[in-house]
């Protein structure tokens, strides 16, 4: 007798406790004594063994290679970004999914050019992106594409609403700071809006 428990899990979630059940597929025993699932799936129940495993193949929406993701920047290493996902083919996704990006985008002149050998991105920045592979569990996009990049963000210096002035510049229209990104080429709030409005 099996039961499945529909809510989606994440790796690192807490699964059960081990005085409940015992560790099945994709999960690990956590150093709080805790079974913890090590894959983004559904939780199933053996009642009668006492096991409970992650099955992965119910998993809501994963991302696909192909797939146009939505998100905004949450984090930020040298030479990558991670990405909390938002959207999937314009369809909200609500499963807390992360992906990963390189920061180096664009072609070696433009980075000549820009003196930069990395595109900048900050915290809270929106990115459009494709998915590239899936290789270990991990969402990679990529960002490199003219339809892909930064698609709105706000000023890094005051927060204030910002516009394209150039093909890589954005201008606050609050402070009149400029920063350069890599943009998408419907850069704006607008376009943002647009997203948000048919992911509903
Ligand atoms: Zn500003």
């Amino acid at each position: 007798m099996s039961k499945e428990d529909k809510q989606p899990m994440l790796p690192g979630e807490h699964v059960a406790s081990i005085e409940e059940f015992e560790g099945g597929k994709n999960t690990y025993l956590a150093s709080d004594g805790t079974i913890r699932s090590t894959a983004v799936g559904t939780k199933v129940y053996d009642l009668k063994r006492r096991i409970v495993k992650i099955d992965q193949k119910n998993s809501p929406m994963l991302p696909k290679i192909g797939d146009i993701i939505v998100g905004y920047v949450e984090m930020m290493f040298s030479s990558m970004v991670s990405i909390k996902v938002m959207y999937i083919n314009e369809k909200k996704s609500e499963a807390g999914f992360s992906a990963i990006a390189s920061a180096r985008i664009g072609s070696r002149a433009d980075m000549e050019r820009r003196g930069d050998r990395r595109a900048t991105f900050h915290n809270g920045d929106i990115v459009r992106g494709r998915v590239i592979s899936l290789l270990n569990s991990t969402i990679h996009l990529t960002l490199a594409e003219k339809e892909f990049g930064v698609l709105y963000a706000l000023c890094f210096m005051c927060g204030g609403d910002t516009v394209r002035t150039k093909e890589s510049i954005i201008k606050c229209v609050e402070c009149g700071a400029f920063e350069d990104r890599k943009l998408t080429h419907d850069y704006g709030k607008e376009t943002f809006r647009l997203i948000h409005k048919a992911g509903k």
